[in-house]
């Protein structure tokens, strides 16, 4: 077992890239997607069933365990891993994102940003300092800088002084973070869709020197498009020999789109959180299992997946549980999606390993414009 942090690219096919970065908890294969583990769970999922989806890595988040139960009590119980029963490498945001879009009344000082709960309304205050402190207590493997992301659309001098503050913010969490043997911290580039700001942000991390950089500030109500538009220069700004993480991203499109363009880590909760809607996506894009169409449908969701749900379950039986509010629907569903956004970056990995990768995305492409399988 490799007892340091590390990265190495094995092959790049136009800007795409697969490779493992090294962890003492275990390997993660890139691209790499993580499924986001909020309070301490994948919800609706055990965490050996993530592992078999083929997760090698989970997100967790700051601000909703800084609140409950608390970093000291999970210390004091063994840790993250320990406490969610997830022995593999845990990511953990900072905190910052999601106080400016979950927590009550925000009040932002040059030191950092006093918050209300959402929860129960009680104060709390995180510092780059605090949120290095609250990352180490849950055991986090690989460390965010403590950041402040703006909404979008906003003006280009609000969106500089945003990320000027988080550039200072990524030298005092540097700072504050040390030196961890086998833990690392990445910082977080920001600036808008400003390829000037993307620019200035870049240069200021790589003076500082971090184990990863994430580009911050995008899927933020921005657009694909746009998003795009960024991801063409932004990875290229960021040093090649360390991974790079798009944060918050996204659709199976936008992945996609992403890898293409350099990215080497991505989370979301989108395939979690609506497997619990009634939205399954499968390579012939979205099916709303909620529609009357799969009631007397005794097809699986995806004949070619081998997840639990398509395995053993017909449509119309995921369309009864859905409409009947039976537990099972949200954890078959989600473990579905889960699986297909795994085996969505198996299959990347090895396309980009083999040279394939734009035949491979054309196929990808073609499936989804062809849609569902017509109803019976
Ligand atoms: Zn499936």
């Amino acid at each position: 077992m490799q007892d340091r942090f590390g990265f190495q690219v094995q092959a790049t096919d136009g800007k795409a890239r697969t490779g493992a970065i090294s962890t003492p908890r275990g390997e993660i294969r890139t691209p790499a997607f993580m499924p986001v583990g909020t309070a301490g769970t994948v919800k609706a999922m055990l965490p050996e069933s993530v592992r078999a989806t083929g997760a090698d890595i989970l997100l967790g988040n700051t601000y909703h365990l800084m609140l409950r139960p608390t970093a000291e009590r999970i210390d004091r119980l063994g840790g993250l891993h320990t406490f969610m029963n997830w022995e593999r490498p845990i990511l953990t945001d900072s905190g910052g994102f999601q106080v400016m879009s979950l927590a009550d009344l925000r009040k932002l000082d040059e030191e950092g940003v006093t918050f209300r709960s959402h929860i129960n309304g009680s104060k709390h205050r995180l510092t780059p300092e605090r949120s290095m402190e609250i990352q180490r207590l849950l055991g986090s493997d690989i460390v965010m800088c403590f950041d402040e992301c703006p909404a979008l659309p906003a003006d280009d001098a609000r969106v500089a002084e945003a990320m000027r503050l988080s550039m200072r913010w990524a030298a005092r969490s540097r700072e504050a973070f040390g030196d961890r043997p086998g833990h690392a911290l990445f910082g977080i580039q920001q600036g808008g869709v400003t390829e000037e700001l993307r620019a200035e942000s870049a240069e200021a991390l790589c003076a500082i020197g971090f184990d990863g950089y994430a580009i911050g500030g995008l899927a933020v109500g921005e657009g694909q498009e746009a998003m795009f538009g960024v991801l063409d220069y932004a990875p290229d700004m960021l040093p090649e020999d360390k991974p790079r993480y798009l944060m918050g991203v996204g659709k199976p499109d936008d992945i996609v789109g992403a890898v293409k363009r350099g990215v080497d880590m991505m989370d979301c909760v989108l395939p979690s959180r609506s497997g619990r809607t009634g939205q399954a996506w499968t390579r012939r894009g979205q099916v709303n299992i909620k529609n009357a169409r799969h009631q007397d449908d005794p097809r699986p969701l995806d004949e070619e997946c081998g997840c639990p749900a398509c395995r053993s379950y017909s449509r119309a039986y995921l369309h009864h549980v859905f409409r009947a509010g039976e537990m099972i629907s949200g954890m078959l569903l989600t473990w579905h999606n889960l699986h297909y956004y795994q085996e969505l970056m198996a299959e990347m990995r090895g396309a980009i390993a083999e040279g394939r990768f734009a035949a491979w995305e054309a196929g990808f492409h073609a499936a989804r414009a062809e849609g569902d399988i017509p109803p019976l």
